[in-house]
């Protein structure tokens, strides 16, 4: 599979120079995470994955459907014999697909190792990147690190043969990390984070020295096997549907969403996809038509999905200018405030005995109002991406439960001190990164 920029469409027919038109195999996209041009990558075509995932049946456990859909996908820069020590390195942990009646069904992808969805690309990446490289070649995994998910990225790379991870965190207390990582903490935000990462890596020298590359969802490595998923979910359901599927996401940066899309471009078999919302919802206006206009940051009780500009954009942007009028009828958003939130996340217990954390119930409220919807007749999959245990209290005031917090969470949340603290600018940042070495 081949990448290109999303800044490339169409480039090639106005006659620009060949850097802007170049595309790229999955190991260089993976390694360097950032196309010349600017922009970001995306597959430059889709693989049609039909005769896999129609023929594959519920037994296919979750590492087995990695193995067999990977070197597919990737056409020979993935041998089945690399797909399957990735996938049983990577997948330690897999979804659960639970059907709650007719109409709904819930997946859990919050079961790795830090409890957000987000261990399913990272420990894919880390795996696949750790067998691409083989035993001779480094590389540097340069993150910003926002709530849990540095300490996902942490706990995936510190493992892997030839990796350095470095987390870099914005102001404030830095929690749970490995003492096999990095830490450099800036005086300054997260987007202060995201913009160093993208200024280290535009600096070719630099970035070729110590082999940098993001474990940020800027790398396309993360957001391919998210799709694999989706075709778990099909796999495990397709017996029992009757009418319409559709999977209804939990959207922030909307790198789940998009995954979902790809799911879809590759042949299965889905009739949408509910972008569900918190109150930062601008994108929906968007979906409808009109121009993104990013609106004024909103605090909510679903942290991680609290995004004003959605680092995907131009992914989803790409998506849309081949062809808006099919996406229209595909991605259907939608918006829960705080207060819907919590009222689903009580219904989901009182309903069906399940606990869900507020980004999942974000996804559940929008996935009832759809079933109500006069003249939709089919079922709803729900992802679960957050651990209930991570917003205990919310769950005990909504559903007088009290969630068990797993042990391994109780380290994620251990204060523990950065080896570097600088100003938010990359000469600072060169600095760090070349005396922490
Ligand atoms: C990151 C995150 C989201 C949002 O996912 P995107 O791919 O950014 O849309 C939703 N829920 C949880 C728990 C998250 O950590």
């Amino acid at each position: 599979m081949q990448f290109r920029s999303t800044r490339s469409l169409g480039l090639k027919s106005a006659g620009l120079r060949s850097a802007d038109t170049a595309t790229v195999s999955f190991k260089d996209a993976i390694l360097n995470c950032l196309p010349a041009n600017g922009g970001l990558y995306v597959p430059d075509s889709v693989v049609d994955m039909r005769q896999y995932i129609l023929y594959m049946d519920s037994a296919t456990s979750y590492p087995e459907l990695v193995a067999t859909v990977a070197p597919a996908l990737l056409q020979g820069e993935l041998n089945p014999f690399s797909a399957a020590r990735v996938a049983e390195s990577a997948f330690d942990f897999e979804p659960q697909l639970k059907q709650l009646d007719d109409t709904l069904s819930v997946l859990t992808l919050c079961n790795g190792p830090t409890g957000v969805f987000k261990d399913y690309g990272i420990a894919f990446l880390a795996a696949v990147m750790e067998e691409l490289l083989g035993s001779t070649s480094r590389a540097m995994i340069l993150s910003a690190a926002r709530g849990d998910t540095g300490v996902s990225i942490a706990h995936a790379f510190s493992r892997r043969r030839g990796m350095v991870p470095v987390i870099i965190y914005p102001s404030g207390p830095v929690r749970g990390l490995d003492p096999n990582v990095i830490s450099i903490q800036i005086t300054g935000a997260f987007d202060d984070c995201q913009r160093l990462i993208v200024e280290a890596i535009n600096d070719r020298p630099f970035a070729e020295r110590y082999g940098i590359t993001s474990g940020n969802a800027i790398n396309p490595g993360r957001l391919l096997p998210q799709v694999f998923y989706y075709f778990y979910a099909f796999i495990k359901l397709k017996k029992i549907l009757t009418g319409e599927l559709v999977f209804s996401v939990p959207s922030g940066n909307f790198g789940n969403l998009i995954a979902g899309l790809y799911a879809w471009k590759m042949g299965m078999p889905v009739n949408g996809f509910i972008a569900a919302m918190n109150a930062n919802n601008a994108f929906g206006d968007y979906v409808k038509g009109k121009e993104f206009k990013p609106g004024k940051l909103i605090q909510t009780n679903s942290p991680a999905m609290d995004v004003s500009v959605p680092s995907n954009y131009e992914r989803l942007a790409s998506f849309y200018a081949e062809a808006p009028a099919v996406m229209r009828h595909m991605v259907y958003p939608d918006a829960i405030d705080d207060q819907a939130t919590l009222a689903a996340m009580e219904e989901a217990w009182k309903s069906y005995g399940i606990l869900l954390d507020p980004h999942s119930a974000v996804a559940f409220a929008a996935a009832r109002r759809m079933s109500r919807t006069a003249g939709f007749n089919g079922h709803v999959v729900v992802l679960a991406t957050g651990h209930p245990a991570k917003y205990a209290e919310l769950v005990a005031q909504t559903t007088g439960q009290q969630v068990p917090i797993p042990a391994a969470f109780t380290n994620l949340w251990k204060r523990t001190d950065p080896m570097a603290t600088i100003s938010p600018e990359l000469d600072a940042l060169e600095g760090a990164i070349a005396s922490c070495l």
